[in-house]
């Protein structure tokens, strides 16, 4: 069964990550920063390598591969959300290397930023904490 909230945009913010740093701990901490602890986050621009995730689904435990090389970040999609108290960034990407081929997955910390732009959008109206998920083993939002 789906289970949702009712939230309203609150207000966006846009701009540029550090060069060389990690792109999932330089959105955590514009989140942050900006005290967004609800919200949604897009980005495209560049990264040097990527680290991605896999959830295996039997394992119920997240699988992770490298990619070693310089790529597009063609699509980030993610949302803001709380837990354990902090915001928390969720994000998915598309990357492309210089063939065009497309690589993706769950964003994981070790993915280098050699440029990348970044909107977010702070919503408001709930709080959704996640929390221990017993059929998937995620932390989902409890609702
Ligand atoms: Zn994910």
């Amino acid at each position: 069964m789906a289970t949702h909230v009712d939230v309203k945009h609150s207000r966006r913010i846009m701009g540029r990550l550090g060069h060389d740093k990690d792109l999932l701990e330089e959105l955590t901490a514009v989140a942050a920063g900006e005290g967004v602890t609800l919200g949604r986050v897009e980005a495209i621009g560049a990264v040097k390598r990527a680290r991605l995730g896999y959830y295996n689904q039997e394992e119920r435990e997240y699988e992770f591969h490298e990619v070693d090389q310089p790529m597009e970040i063609i699509s980030l999609l993610g949302n803001v959300s709380l837990k354990d108290g902090k915001p928390m960034v969720h994000a998915h990407v598309t990357l492309a290397d210089r063939e065009g081929r497309a690589f993706g997955g769950h964003l994981a910390p070790g993915t280098v930023v050699f440029a990348c732009e970044f909107v977010m959008q702070a919503l408001e109206g709930a709080e959704l904490k996640r929390a221990h998920d017993d059929p998937t083993g995620l932390p989902l939002w409890e609702m």
